[in-house]
């Protein structure tokens, strides 16, 4: 499917996603929003703005809660061999 007449600017490359119609309505633990579970190709559950289908981790201003996961203190006193 080419698109020649799309000339549209890309500010970002956003990946978007197909909403399904069974797509599971549910809210951003981070910002409150709505937001839809959709299955990416690899298998993966991904959170995406109802209409834009973009991946709400690219949207969400608490993104950052996110995108780290919580470090795990490492043990510096831990046994060494
Ligand atoms: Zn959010």
């Amino acid at each position: 499917m080419s698109d020649e007449y799309t000339r549209e600017p890309a500010p970002r490359a956003e990946p978007t996603y197909e909403i399904p119609l069974n797509a599971t309505l549910a809210h951003c633990r981070g910002c409150g929003a709505g937001i839809y579970w959709v299955r990416t190709p690899a298998g993966a559950n991904m959170p995406v703005d109802p209409g834009t289908g973009v991946s709400h981790f690219s949207t969400c201003p608490q993104a950052a809660r996110f995108s780290r996961k919580r470090e795990v203190p490492r043990n510096p006193t831990g046994s060494d061999r």
